[in-house]
């Protein structure tokens, strides 16, 4: 397979040459909301055929349909409100099948071969950990063996099997994951992500309207967005683009325009100061009060918490006196049951005298590489939040974010005030330095 050559790198932008393009692999996810119809899966069937022809080889990573995994989840809830996590799996992953196979049949009807595949068909291997599992292998053989007998190969995103053969999910927006796990293992040329958007935004444009697309992001900074609540990627497939050097691409499934290009950090992005700001709500937070101040209490926390299988996100700690500190993290809303009840079982063991826990936070942060080499971002950050009265509940800062938890009925205002004394309504090199 061909690997030199590459032709969707930010300015360097050019259409590949007959000889590129000869046995090159192009992967295209189809986003929910760009498959919900008969009609849209038609168009992104014409998309995979028009690649086809310009000399890929084509596989697709299909979610399911509209809001079609929410509905399932209604569904499961209620016949049981805590539903075994196998089963939730089980249930989740036939939203993704109907999507492939009726991809497969709108290509057969246009005269192209297709075949559709589950996660288990590909042998994606994840860990046994459901609705929230980690892939750990994927056999591309099978899929390269279609490919090479002219087929486009539509994957099933968002599910894997693990070693038991168990159904597994990767956690909500994970098609996203399934498609760069896909590109690695086929090494492919580009990851083409099709969305209802036709890029990354400075932020969220159904909340701030004015935000603006990006035309180049690095790994490190959509990997910061994306875990702090930008929900446009699935953050696990950053970690992936980033480790094994899949250049992806975010565009519209409606419009055929260059959407943003995810690559590795080029000299000109440390001049952007601010690339992007966040908000997180489903968010909670759990405080320890008084815990012990002694050598390993931390560690017991963190370690009854990982056995529970609870991802924590940032974590404060400050020592009141020589006795006793506080604690507080971030996990989730998914999570928090588990967290809650972990948090019960250590409480006494690591002499902790009140358990706080609060569900209506929002987290509002900035991003930008930029921050490593400028001063005055934190107290730009800071002055518009007071300016607009919204109090600060907490802080956490990175080398290049910086998070402000807040009332979540504040959290749209304080995205908003963010947005606007940082200029995201404005393209990078229009802002002021
Ligand atoms: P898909 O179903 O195609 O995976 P998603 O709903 O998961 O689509 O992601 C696209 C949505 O992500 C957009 O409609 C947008 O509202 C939201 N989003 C959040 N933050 C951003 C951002 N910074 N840039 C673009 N879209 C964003
Ligand atoms: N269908 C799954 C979800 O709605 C996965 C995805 O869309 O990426 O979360
Ligand atoms: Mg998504």
């Amino acid at each position: 397979m061909l690997v030199t050559g590459c032709w969707l790198t930010g300015n360097e932008q050019r259409e590949p040459s007959n000889e590129e393009r000869i046995m090159s692999i192009l992967v295209q996810k189809f986003g929910g909301t760009s498959v919900a119809n008969a009609e849209k899966i038609r168009r992104a069937a014409s998309k995979a055929i028009a690649a086809m022809r310009k000399g890929y080889q084509v596989v697709v990573v299909a979610s399911a349909r509209g809001h079609q995994t929410d509905e399932l989840i209604a569904d499961a809830m209620e016949v049981n409100p805590n539903p075994p996590k196998r089963e939730m799996d089980q249930l989740l992953s036939t939203g993704e099948q109907q999507t492939v196979s009726l991809f497969a049949m709108a290509l057969e009807a246009m005269d192209q071969p297709a075949i559709s595949m589950t996660g288990g068909q590909i042998r994606m291997i994840t860990d046994g950990v459901h609705t929230k599992a980690r892939i750990k292998s994927i056999d591309s053989g099978r899929i390269q063996k279609h490919l090479d007998e002219g087929r486009i190969v539509i994957v099933a995103g968002f599910q894997g099997i693990d070693e038991n053969e168990n159904i597994t999910t990767l956690g909500r927006g994970g098609s996203d994951t399934s498609a760069v796990a896909l590109a690695a293992a086929l090494k492919a040329k580009v990851c083409e992500i099709y969305t209802d958007v036709d890029g990354v935004y400075t932020t969220d444009p159904r909340i701030y309207k004015k935000a603006v697309k990006i035309d180049q992001i690095s790994y490190d900074e959509i990997l910061e967005m994306a875990s702090l609540g930008a929900g446009v990627m699935h953050s696990r497939s950053i970690e992936f683009g980033k480790k094994y050097d899949v250049k992806i691409h975010v565009r519209s499934s409606l419009e055929d325009k260059e959407g943003t290009i995810i690559t590795h950090e080029v000299p000109q992005m440390e001049g952007i100061l601010v690339s992007g700001a966040t908000i997180h709500k489903d968010l909670a937070k759990i405080g320890l009060v008084g815990v012990d101040n002694k050598p390993g209490n931390a560690a017991k926390i963190f370690s009854h918490l990982a056995k529970a299988k609870v991802v924590v996100n940032d974590i404060i700690q400050t020592e009141v006196n020589a006795k006793k500190a506080n604690m507080s993290f971030t996990v989730g809303k998914s999570d928090l049951n588990d967290a809650k009840a972990s948090i019960e079982q250590i409480k006494d063991e690591v002499g902790c005298d009140s358990i706080f826990v609060r569900d209506d936070i929002a987290e509002v942060s900035i991003i930008g590489v930029g921050m490593r080499t400028h001063y005055g971002v934190a107290d730009k950050m800071f002055g518009a939040l007071a300016k607009a009265k919204i109090n600060i509940d907490s802080i956490v800062t990175s080398e290049i974010r910086i998070s402000c938890i807040v009332d979540k009925e504040q959290g749209e205002k304080a995205l908003t005030v963010v947005c606007v004394a940082f200029e995201l309504d404005k393209p990078a090199e229009k802002r002021q330095k």
